[in-house]
This record gives C-alpha cells, sequence and structure tokens, in this order.
C-alpha cells in the first residue's frame, strides 16, 4: 500500500500520502470538464473540495483511534474515503470492550463529514442569500459552495452503508467478531462488500444512461469501482492481523537453538555462533536466563576490546513471554525495547526463542497456509 503512494505532509503528526488513483480522479474530472465549457480552475477547485472531505474523514478515524490508545502510523488518501493505517501493535489489547472501541473509529470518519456537511449547509443558507442547496448538479465544478455540502455528505452516507472495507460495514464486523472469529468475519463482510459495490455500478449504468441523472450515475459506477477494489486491499491486512493476534508464540518459536553461557570467552562465543544460523542468543547461567546478545556485537566487541567474557557484553535488559502469548504481543514487546530476541519460558524454564528475523519468516508463511486453507474451505 505505501510503495504506492506519495507522502504530501502531517497533519496532528499523522503522515498523509496519496495513492496514485487519486490521479485517476482528477483525469476523470478532467474528461468531463472538457465535454462542456468548465475552467480548469473550477475542476481544480472540486478536486481540493473532494481531497479535503476525505482528508477531515480520515482524520477522525485517526484523532479517535490515538484518543482511544491506538496510535495511527499515517493516512493513505483514496478517492472513496482513504485509509487509516493504526498501529496495532503499539495497542493496549481490550478483547472484551475492543469491539466498542472500533466501532467509535470506525463511525467517526463519517461523523466528521455528516457534521461539516450539516454545518456548511446552515453557514450557506445564512451566508449566501437565495442559494439553493438542492438545485441540479448537486455536486460539480459549476456549483463549488454546494459541492462541499454534497461531497461531505455522499462521503459520510456512503461510508455508512454496511459494506466492507466501508465504515459501515467495519461497525458490522466488530458486532460478528463478537461471536465469529475475525479473518471469517471480514471475509464475509468484504463479500457483502462485493455485492454492494457491483450493485452500484450497475444502478450507476443505469442512472447514466438517463440525461438528467447522468452525474448521479458517473459517480456511483466510479465508488463502486474503488469500493471493490478496496475491499480485496482490506481482506489481505485483516488477514494479516489475525495472524499477529491469534497465532501463539509455541506455534512458531525456535525450540531447537543454541545458548551461551555468561563466562564463555568471545572467541568461544563466536566458535558456537559458527555452528549456527541464530544471529541472537540466550545467555544463560545454570537453567537461569540471565541476558541476550547478538552475533553482531559479539564481533564488535572482540573487534575493538580484544578477548573478554560474554558477561561483559551482554544485553542484561530483556523482555521473556511466556508461550501462551500471542504474535501480536511479541512485537509489543520486541519493538518497545528495540530488541531483537525474545526468549521463551515455561514454568521458569527455557523452551524457546522468537527472534525478529524469526517472526518475518513465520508470519509471511502462516498467512500463506492459512489463505489456502480458507479457500479450501470456500470451495
Ligand atoms: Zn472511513
Amino acid at each position: 500500500m505505501r510503495s504506492w503512494s506519495i507522502p504530501v505532509g502531517r497533519l496532528f503528526g499523522i503522515e498523509i500520502r496519496v495513492h496514485w488513483t487519486f490521479a485517476f480522479l482528477l483525469a476523470f474530472l478532467l474528461i468531463v470538464a472538457t465535454q462542456d465549457t468548465t475552467p480548469a480552475l473550477r475542476v481544480l477547485g472540486l478536486f481540493g473540495i473532494l481531497f479535503g472531505s476525505v482528508v477531515v474523514h480520515e482524520l477522525g478515524h485517526a484523532l479517535v483511534a490515538r484518543g482511544s490508545g491506538i496510535p495511527a502510523k499515517g493516512i493513505i488518501l483514496l478517492p472513496i474515503g482513504g485509509i487509516t493505517i493504526l498501529d496495532e501493535a503499539h495497542a493496549i489489547p481490550d478483547p472484551i470492550n475492543g469491539w466498542r472501541r472500533d466501532i467509535r473509529i470506525a463511525a467517526a470518519g463519517p461523523l466528521v463529514n455528516l457534521f461539516i456537511a450539516g454545518l456548511f449547509a446552515l453557514v450557506l443558507l445564512v451566508a449566501v442569500p437565495g442559494i439553493s442547496l438542492t438545485a441540479k448538479p448537486l455536486l460539480q465544478s459549476s456549483a463549488l459552495l454546494r459541492s462541499i455540502v454534497w461531497a461531505n455528505l455522499y462521503l459520510g452516507l456512503f461510508n455508512l452503508l454496511p459494506a466492507y472495507p466501508m465504515d459501515g460495514g467495519r461497525v458490522l464486523r466488530a458486532f460478528f467478531s463478537r461471536r465469529v472469529d475475525p479473518v471469517r468475519a471480514t471475509h464475509r463482510a468484504v463479500r457483502i462488500g462485493h455485492v454492494f459495490s457491483i450493485l452500484m455500478i450497475m444502478v450507476g449504468m443505469l442512472l447514466s444512461s438517463r440525461a438528467e441523472t447522468r452525474w448521479d450515475g458517473y459517480w456511483l459506477m466510479m465508488i463502486g469501482f474503488f469500493l471493490f477494489a478496496g475491499a480485496q486491499l482490506e481482506e489481505r491486512s485483516a488477514v494479516f492481523q489475525s495472524v499477529l493476534q491469534s497465532v501463539r508464540l509455541e506455534e512458531v518459536m525456535l525450540t531447537d537453538f543454541a545458548t551461551l553461557s555468561p563466562a564463555d570467552t568471545l572467541e568461544d562465543a563466536i566458535e558456537k555462533a559458527v555452528h549456527t544460523l541464530q544471529d541472537d542468543f540466550p545467555v544463560v547461567r545454570g537453567s537461569d536466563m540471565v541476558g541476550v546478545v547478538s552475533r553482531q556485537k559479539l564481533l564488535e566487541a572482540l573487534r575493538s576490546e580484544g578477548n573478554g567474557y560474554v558477561q561483559a557484553v551482554m544485553n542484561r535488559i530483556f523482555e521473556v513471554a511466556a508461550k501462551q502469548e500471542s504474535l501480536a504481543s511479541a512485537f509489543r514487546k520486541l519493538s518497545a525495547r528495540n530488541l531483537s530476541i525474545i526468549p521463551i519460558v515455561d514454568d521458569q524454564h527455557l523452551v524457546g526463542i522468537v527472534t525478529l528475523q524469526n517472526l518475518m519468516h513465520s508470519m509471511s508463511l502462516l498467512a500463506e497456509s492459512r489463505k489456502l486453507r480458507r479457500e479450501t474451505l470456500d470451495a
């Protein structure tokens, strides 16, 4: 997703990126403009209104998420509403009331748009005597002020449709996920989303064949198209998230690993490290974990200070995890202290390790195998 977008700035500390499909929207508007004699500046004005509506929508999600303890990594803007990328790994897990939080975050975007539409409609009615908010066309570059109201109203209402990945669909999925597993809930919501988007395209085609509803038809077709593509992207990230949350560390930890003793010399330690692919080692005295050290650190110490003991170079600050903990929890621990290894203990005994390197590998494998399993189930 990130690789298909360019950064355009920051708002409230949140990085804003624009997806390349925004270029489609601009091209679409310019092509439409050539059919009548609309000045290019007005077309850009309409583009700015759509862009701004999407930005405030996503900021609604991002700020409410941050307020509920989930930092937002950034916002990627798409013509139908964009995507707020939340840093789930840093979220405080809340299995009991998590769904309420999801609903609050999902509803915030559309509510911001509806609020702006309402407020702006009032302001226009008071400030511009004789303006008609319901004159046709509702949303066009020839009527920019009216377009602000309708762009926000459309964006708010469409996103409230109960079709994933739109916010209404997320609200629905949050209710589902209280009983069904998250991937299955998402998959069902995505399918409903696909049905909705195909319906939108079909209704859009019907409307566009009649002169008086041509514009509504074009808009509906375009939104249906983006919605269809969006559902696909969302499902992939849902699978990824569920892998993070549902896989327990005992399923991915390395059980065949080398350990070092604090009394090992650096040369001994490197000799041991030669015989394994491991980059990070637990340091164990008897049956007690006393530290962690990386191959890199061993080499650097040996190079700069000559031969010494592992005890002197090992990192004494480390976190242990229980084998029942989730991958998400391991990621939180790794990134919170910038670690690259977590020893897994069971009943005070070291039973395995997870390293950043091995987590990346197992996650892509797990995501792939789950997808295959689900495709077999659906067939
Ligand atoms: Zn939204």
